[in-house]
């Protein structure tokens, strides 16, 4: 399976890094011809304005969007944001899933912080997956073919899914912990539906 990491802005490598220790031909992607061939692509964590900005410059915005009609896409944190439909102001968007998101949830840089939550459908045989915020976003609605797939515990929306489509609020780029790459390449790999 060959993925693409979006490589504008933010913490690509740590995905690339934990995609590789899977097995995965991981490449960057900071054109529109580096998306051919590929079977799936992260958007990273980062500055989803900034990124967003430099997806429009480089054309890359019509053509992930494309790409995600038929292939895979998982983006965490400022990722989650750009797959988004709505983030209550005007930034450039993939509007790829039916999810609205509330972009600095949790408050400031300072606010940031990691819980421990079992995720039961990453083998839940498995420890409590450690869930990494840094200034994360929440979504704040789930409709259309979007489903919620994961909430804390005050009941706040923290990953959701459509199709091959991965929305998720925290970074498991920042940890050694590879359940939620093996996932998505899971998802990857499962028969398309568009
Ligand atoms: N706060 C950032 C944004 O709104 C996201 C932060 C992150 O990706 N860790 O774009």
């Amino acid at each position: 399976m060959e993925f693409g990491v979006l490589a504008l802005q933010g913490d690509f490598r740590e995905h690339r890094i934990s995609l590789e220790k899977l097995g995965a031909d991981v490449s960057e992607v900071r054109l529109p011809e580096h998306l051919d061939g590929l079977d799936g692509l992260i958007l990273p964590g980062g500055e989803s304005t900034a990124i967003g900005k430099l997806m429009v410059a480089y054309g890359l915005l019509d053509a992930i969007r494309e790409f995600g009609q038929t292939r895979a896409i998982w983006g965490t944190c400022a990722g989650a944001i750009l797959l988004s439909k709505d983030v209550g102001t005007n930034q450039a968007l993939l509007g790829l899933m039916d999810i609205t998101i509330e972009r600095n949830a949790f408050g400031r840089q300072l606010d940031s912080f990691v819980i421990d939550l079992p995720v039961p459908f990453l083998e839940p045989s498995q420890p409590d997956y450690h869930l990494t915020f840094i200034r994360g976003p929440i979504i704040t609605q789930v409709y259309g073919q979007a489903e919620p797939l994961m909430t804390l515990p005050d009941g706040r929306i923290i990953a959701a899914r459509q199709r091959k489509l991965l929305a998720t609020s925290f970074h498991p780029e920042l940890t050694s912990d590879l359940r939620f790459h093996r996932y998505f390449m899971e998802m990857a790999q499962s028969q398309s539906e568009t």
